[in-house]
């Protein structure tokens, strides 16, 4: 590592650039431009090497961060790619999209005072850049076993259970009813975060690895779980969690008034060229608010904003600090022209003569106690409501499980949110309370991050692997 340990203070922490104002605000890019070789070598050579890694801990997958930052500092892209993929099936997504701020970089023990080391943006890099260079996981020394495991859903928990399995030489053939692999990270997440290619490449990667993938199916309409589970030795569930939460507010189904996931996947649909059940809703022209302040609610006042909508506002119950969307995107977000409304609730939504929508009535709030998860409750203010101009609205409130009847048929256990109960502490990791079915990501844990459904989706491969006796 460093000869010089106080490198931290004379090298400053740098982010990758971004591109101008002027093309983020109408292109559905990476807003993220590459690191150099120089400034990814200066930046890995900050780590301190802390004897006891917080970044490791605190990263779901526990990457071996200070050792690829050491790589990466020596110009060994190709051992550093090998390293990184030692812990994490999908690194170069998770260099875009996780919320460093939350996770690694937020542990980094110069993130008080010295800026925190560019994990995120570092581990991208050295992925990408081995890729380029014609890097591929090498699975020559596997030796194939016999035993098959179907994986319903290929978003990142499938994605990872399968990469697992296949270094294991288990065969997983990965089913899911989109058309392309990624799950939310082709089907949610907009292009100016993580660009389709990436997801492309990944498939061919997955593939040559030996993945089977039957897209284009719709497990319980094209195919029966029965005969899954007839057919293979094990089935893996990551289906993730697919039902929008209402607000109850008046109006709420008025035209104008949509709802954020299918508003972005018509978008992706249409830049891509696409086709899926979602239409391409435009708000060019139009005055748009949304309601919500997490992940997908940034992403969709950002696509607003690029589609060319004239004014685009974010309207959020609790105050800044509370907001559960990483703090880089808000951020981003304010720097495209979006304006944040902070403690303001929604009561509902104005509709026109017509019917149509014309504003959302919200009403001020301040925050009371803390509730059982530590986040403080936001209370209304008697007497301070208002109506904010809008002629389009979208709802963000999040999502809340969605168990198919077959699954719920079968007698899969589910708690009382309908989430999918497996526990990583059973004694084959997170297998549910039927013994050949295993499950994982958002449909276990509720809505959360795409490195959780990851670390999710490797401890399930591992529980299947144990269970399967290989
Ligand atoms: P999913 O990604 O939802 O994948 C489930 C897959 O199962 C889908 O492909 C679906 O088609 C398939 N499927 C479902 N039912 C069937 C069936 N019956 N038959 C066949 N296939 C089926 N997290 C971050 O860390 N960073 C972010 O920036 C971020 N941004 C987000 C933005 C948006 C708009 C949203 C909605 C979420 C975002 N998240 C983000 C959260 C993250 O995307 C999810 O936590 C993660 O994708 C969950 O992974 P999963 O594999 O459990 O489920
Ligand atoms: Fe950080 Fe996410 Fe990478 Fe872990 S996977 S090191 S949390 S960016």
């Amino acid at each position: 590592m460093a000869q010089n340990v106080y490198q931290f203070i004379d090298v400053k922490r740098i982010d990758p650039p971004k591109r101008s104002h002027s093309e983020r605000t109408i292109e559905f890019v990476e807003i993220y431009q590459p690191m150099t070789n120089t400034q990814v070598e200066g930046q890995a050579d900050r780590c301190l090497d802390c004897g006891n890694p917080y970044c490791e801990w605190k990263c779901p997958v526990h990457n071996y961060i200070p050792q690829w930052l050491k790589l990466a500092n020596e110009g060994k892209i190709i051992e550093a790619a090998e390293l990184s993929h030692k812990t994490n099936s999908l690194p170069e997504v998770c260099g875009r999209v996780c919320p460093q701020d939350r996770l690694c970089e937020g542990a980094c023990t110069l993130d008080e005072g010295f800026g925190a080391v560019t994990i995120g943006s570092i581990e991208k890099y050295i992925n990408d850049k081995a890729f380029e260079m014609g890097w591929r996981p090498d699975l020559s020394a596997v030796i194939k076993t016999d035993r098959r495991v179907a994986v319903i859903g290929a978003g990142p928990a499938g994605l990872a259970c399968a990469d697992v399995l296949v270094r294991n030489g288990v065969s997983p053939v990965v089913f899911d009813r989109y058309p392309e692999i990624g799950g939310l990270l082709t089907f949610g997440i907009p292009p100016f975060k993580l660009e389709k290619e990436v997801l492309s490449r990944r498939r061919d990667i997955f593939e040559s690895m030996g993945i089977e993938f039957r897209l284009n199916t719709n497990v319980g309409v094209d195919v029966s779980f029965d005969s899954l589970l007839d057919e293979y030795d094990a089935v893996f569930l990551a289906l993730g969690t697919y039902t929008p939460m209402k607000g109850g507010l008046v109006n709420e189904d008025a035209p104008g008034v949509h709802e954020a996931l299918p508003f972005l996947i018509g978008n992706i649909n249409n830049l891509m060229g696409w086709q899926t059940e979602h239409p391409y809703i435009s708000l060019k022209d139009k005055t748009v608010v949304v309601l919500g302040g997490g992940d997908t609610a940034m992403d969709c006042v950002r696509t607003s904003i690029r589609q060319g909508a004239t004014k685009v506002s974010c309207a959020y119950r609790r105050d800044e600090a509370n907001m559960p969307g990483s703090r880089k995107e808000v951020q981003n977000a304010r720097e495209e022209g979006v304006e944040f409304l902070f403690n303001l609730q929604p009561l509902g939504i104005e509709v026109d003569a017509d019917g149509k929508v014309c504003g959302v009535k919200v009403i001020s709030t301040e925050l009371g106690a803390p509730d059982a998860k530590g986040r403080r409750s936001p209370e209304p203010i008697v007497g301070s409501e208002q109506v904010l101009a809008a002629d389009a609205v979208i709802i963000a409130f999040g999502f809340q499980p969605s168990p198919p009847q077959w699954l719920i048929d079968m007698g899969v256990a589910l708690d009382t949110k309908g989430r999918v109960v497996a526990s990583e502490q059973s004694p084959y990791a997170l297998q549910t309370n039927q013994q050949k079915i295993f499950a994982g990501g958002d449909m276990v844990l509720g809505s959360d991050l795409v490195v959780t459904a990851i670390a999710q989706g490797r401890k399930a491969a591992e529980g299947m692997l144990d269970y399967l006796q290989v």
